[in-house]
């Protein structure tokens, strides 16, 4: 029998869960092995609501039957009492879905065993992060293309439903397919289950409105064997001049294998995000979080604050001590703001001494403790350098979005206001953004435009 004082610190216990479960930045259900919903979050709502057949949310499988039907299969045919059934799957959800003209959406779903009765499912939608990793990837590989010589390709014709037309050596070469490929639709070049009718028709559009469509990734020879590979599918400029012949040419597909070229890849998109100096974020990477965070809140009510902090003084310690020791404190500051903040905030380099940190589901108290706790743990540091050792302090400005604050400038600018703010009152402290710090009202500080 359950004493009240564990009756109670269970109830504290079960709240505390169902407060995580309401405020975590991601899409939470429990669910029984049969997917009866038992808990769902609101996040997990907006994005399984819109799936639903019925309308109503009672089982996690059923809502996504349509998008992912073998789930309850693989749960059932899960072998282990409790452990990871499956991490990040992304689930490409139908064109249909949603209105043609937007950017079909993408989720991440990952499903935990929790015993022999309850699985959890965390959702997430990654659209905008596989745009952004997409975006790259294109970039890359045209850069990859202007670097390598023309031979080193495939080309071939495709048909306006992305069969293939024609064969020639290239093809031969780079993939050890034979005339055979001729009609075959081009998703003969990867791998099972890696290109369903409906990603190949979607390139095939998304080359028709931007004038070309590329994507990387492990491709199939004929012998089986698979290559890093990346494709190019352009429009051919005089298409039209073959009428309505539906076996005529209307794109070329350009392959190449680019395995020797990955890893050095890997290294540009890492630096395109990265801050040199300190490894943080940096403000590409920072506006980027930002516009997704936002886009979420706007579709999810929730709350989303704003920290910049800006190093004191800062002039006065390069001039004293060298630049290279400047950008030592900087590294360190760094190192403190990665230490203090959680790994769901986004702690970026935005330039200079001045750093950003995004935080979801974070109301402004929250926010201006912790960055406080910041304040106070570098103002405790020496850093060394040159012999020296180096003491500094840091100001912080808080924000926090709500249904005035507008878009990421308007956030930034209260964030800036109230930094001024604590500028202005001595330095070495927080300050949170109050309607009497009108950006008006304040001398105006110097930030390009992100
Ligand atoms: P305040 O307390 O008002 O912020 O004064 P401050 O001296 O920190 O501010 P100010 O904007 O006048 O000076 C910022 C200095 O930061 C000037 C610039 O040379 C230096 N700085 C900018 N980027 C870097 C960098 O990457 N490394 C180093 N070492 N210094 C930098
Ligand atoms: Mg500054
Ligand atoms: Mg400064």
């Amino acid at each position: 029998m359950l004493l009240p004082d564990s009756v109670e610190s269970l109830r504290a216990e079960h709240e505390a869960l169902m407060q995580f479960l309401y405020l975590a930045p991601v899409g939470l259900v429990q669910a029984g092995l049969d997917g009866e919903i038992v808990m769902i979050n609101p996040i997990s709502a907006q994005l399984l609501m819109p799936l639903s057949p019925d309308g109503c949310l009672t089982n996690l499988f059923t809502a996504l039957e349509s998008v992912a039907p073998d789930l309850r299969l693989q749960c059932q045919q899960y072998p282990r009492a409790d452990g990871m059934v499956f991490e990040g799957l992304h689930i490409h959800l139908r064109a249909n879905d949603r209105a043609r003209t937007s950017t079909p959406q993408i989720l991440s779903l990952t499903l935990l065993k929790l015993d022999e009765a309850r699985i959890m499912a965390v959702l997430s939608d990654v659209t905008a992060e596989m745009r952004r990793e997409r975006q790259l990837r294109q970039s890359d590989a045209w850069l990859n293309a202007i670097l390598t010589r023309i031979s080193d390709y495939a080309l071939a014709a495709l048909d306006k439903d992305g069969r293939l037309c024609d064969w020639n050596d290239s093809i031969a070469r780079v993939t050890g397919f034979g005339e055979h490929v001729i009609g075959s639709p081009y998703s003969i070049f990867y791998p099972a289950d890696a290109m369903t009718d409906e990603h190949l028709l979607d390139r095939l559009r998304e080359a028709d409105n931007n004038g070309w469509s590329m994507d990387e990734g492990l491709r199939l020879r004929a012998d089986g064997s698979q290559f890093w590979c990346s494709a190019l599918i352009a429009p051919l400029p005089d298409r039209e001049a073959f009428g309505d012949d539906p076996h005529a040419p209307s794109y070329c597909l350009i392959l190449r294998d680019i395995s020797d070229k990955r890893a050095a890849t890997e290294k540009r998109r890492q630096a395109a995000f990265c801050d040199h100096l300190t490894g943080l974020a940096n403000r590409r990477a920072f506006f980027e979080a930002a516009e997704i965070e936002l886009d979420r809140a706007a579709h999810t009510p929730r709350q989303l604050a704003l920290v910049v902090f800006d190093a004191d003084h800062f002039k006065h310690i390069n001039d004293r001590y060298g630049h290279p020791a400047g950008d030592r404190v900087l590294c360190d500051l760094a190192n403190a703001l990665r230490d203090t903040f959680r790994a769901v905030d986004t702690v970026a380099r935005l330039g200079g001494e001045e750093f950003a940190v995004l935080l979801p589901s974070t109301g402004v108290e929250q926010a201006t403790q912790v960055a406080d706790r910041l304040r106070a743990l570098v103002a405790t540091r020496l850093v060394a350098a040159d012999g020296f050792e180096i003491a500094y302090t840091v100001s912080a400005g808080v924000a926090v979005l709500d249904g005035t604050a507008g878009g990421i400038d308007a956030l930034i600018k209260r964030a800036d206001a109230a930094l001024y703010q604590a500028k202005s009152q001595g330095r070495n402290r927080v300050a949170a953004w109050t309607p009497e710090l009108t950006h008006e009202n304040l001398p105006q500080r110097s930030r390009n435009a992100g």
